[in-house]
C-alpha cells in the first residue's frame, strides 16, 4: 500500500468559519516540510453549520485533501478515531481545527522525532491565550487528579496535538474500546515519546466545543479507562469506618451503663447522612464501571462514515464505513453458462 509521507489528521465540529483558514495553514506547512507528499484528513463530525459544505469545496480544489462526513455527531474522541483509522501515512499530525495549535510548529516537530529518534512528539501547553479562567483552572486540576489516579503516566497539560510515527498510530489503532481517551492511550503504548512545548493560541473564530458536561465526560472516561482506583475507594474506607465505629460503640455502651441511653439525634443524623452519602458514591461508582462494560460488550463499530469527498487511502478498520465501494459481485460459473 502506498503511504504519503505525512498525514494531517484534524477533527471538525461547526468549525466553517476556521476551515479556509486552517486548510491554507496547514497546506503550506506540510509542503514545507514534505512536499506534495502529504495528505489532509478532515472530518466533519456532524456539524450543524455548513463545514460540510466548505470542506467538499476544499477537497475539489486540492487533491491533497481527504474530507469525512460521518453519519451524526460522534464526539471529538471518536471523530479522530475516524481519522486516525483512515489515514494512510508514514508521519501524523494530529491538530484542532481551530487553529489554537500552529501548524507551523510541525517542522520543529519533525525535527525533534528526528533527533530524538522518538516515535510520539507531544505538544505540551506552556500557556493558553483566550481561555478563561475556569477553563484553566479545571484543566489544570483535572491533569493532576488523573496523574494521581491513574497507573499509566499521561503528560500533564497536554491535549491531542502531536506527531506521531506509523508503527505507534497502529499500536494505537490496535486497542478497539468505544471509550477512548487518546492521549492516555498514546501514552499507554509506549515506544519513545518526548515533549514539546508550546504557547497554545486564541481560537481563530467560533466558540469552544468543550462545555462542562463534554470536559466532565471526557474526565471519567479517562478515570475509568486508567484506572479502577475508585472502586477500591469502597474497601479503603471501609477500613476507616471499621475504626469509627468501634470507637463510637464504646462511646454507646459507656452511655448506657451511665443510664442516659435515649440521646444524641444530632449525631444519628450525622452517621445516616454521610454513610449514605458514601454508598451512593460507591455505588455510583460501580454504576460507571458496569455501564462502561455494557456499552464495550455491545462492540458497535466506533463511527459511521456517511461520505467520503477526495481520494481516501486508508480502509476503516474501527468503524462503519458507507462510503467505501462494497466488492465487486463475483457472478458464479454456472450462471454465466446459463445466460
Ligand atoms: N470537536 C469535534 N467534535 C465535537 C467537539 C469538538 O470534532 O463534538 C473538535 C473541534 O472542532 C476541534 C477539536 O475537536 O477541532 C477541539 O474542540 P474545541 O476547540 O472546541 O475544544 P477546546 O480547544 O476548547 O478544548
Ligand atoms: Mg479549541
Amino acid at each position: 500500500m502506498y503511504r504519503p509521507a505525512l498525514s494531517v489528521v484534524i477533527p471538525c465540529y461547526n468549525e466553517a468559519a476556521c476551515l479556509e483558514l486552517l486548510h491554507a495553514r496547514v497546506a503550506a506547512a506540510a509542503r514545507a516540510a514534505v512536499g506534495d507528499d502529504h495528505e489532509i484528513v478532515l472530518i466533519n463530525d456532524g456539524s450543524r453549520d455548513d463545514s460540510w459544505a466548505v470542506m467538499q469545496r476544499l477537497s475539489a480544489a486540492d487533491p491533497r485533501l481527504v474530507a469525512i462526513n460521518l453519519s451524526r455527531n460522534h464526539g471529538h474522541q471518536l471523530a479522530l478515531t475516524a481519522g486516525l483509522d483512515l489515514c494512510s501515512g508514514e508521519q501524523i499530525l494530529i491538530i484542532d481545527a481551530d487553529l489554537q495549535d500552529p501548524p507551523e510548529l510541525l517542522a520543529d516537530m519533525r525535527a525533534t522525532m528526528a533527533a530524538q529518534q522518538a516515535d510520539v512528539v507531544y505538544a505540551v501547553r506552556r500557556k493558553r491565550e483566550g481561555e478563561t479562567i475556569f477553563k484553566k483552572a479545571t484543566a489544570a486540576a483535572f491533569y493532576r487528579v488523573l496523574d494521581r489516579v491513574t497507573d499509566t503516566p499521561i503528560p500533564l497539560d497536554t491535549g491531542d496535538f502531536r506527531l506521531m510515527s506509523r508503527r505507534a498510530l497502529d499500536a494505537l489503532l490496535s486497542l478497539p474500546e468505544q471509550a477512548r481517551f487518546i492521549r492516555g492511550m498514546v501514552a499507554w503504548v509506549g515506544f519513545r515519546q518526548v515533549p514539546f512545548p508550546y504557547d497554545r493560541a486564541e481560537r481563530h473564530a467560533g466558540e469552544t466545543n468543550y462545555p462542562l458536561g463534554k470536559m466532565v465526560r471526557l474526565a471519567f472516561d479517562a478515570v475509568t479507562g486508567f484506572s479502577t482506583a475508585p472502586l477500591r475507594f469502597a474497601s479503603h474506607a471501609s477500613v476507616i469506618l471499621a475504626g469509627a465505629s468501634l470507637l463510637l460503640l464504646f462511646y454507646i455502651l459507656w452511655g448506657f451503663f451511665e443510664g442516659s441511653p435515649v440521646q444524641g439525634w444530632t449525631s444519628t443524623m450525622l452517621v445516616v447522612t454521610v454513610l449514605s452519602a458514601a454508598q451512593m458514591f460507591v455505588l455510583g461508582m460501580i454504576g460507571e464501571y458496569l455501564g462502561r462494560l455494557y456499552i464495550e460488550s455491545k462492540r458497535r463499530p466506533l463511527y459511521l462514515v456517511a461520505d467520503i469527498a477526495g481520494p481516501v487511502k486508508g480502509h476503516s478498520t474501527l468503524g462503519f464505513n458507507a462510503a467505501e465501494p462494497s466488492p465487486e459481485f463475483e457472478v458464479p460459473a454456472e450462471r454465466k453458462a446459463a445466460e
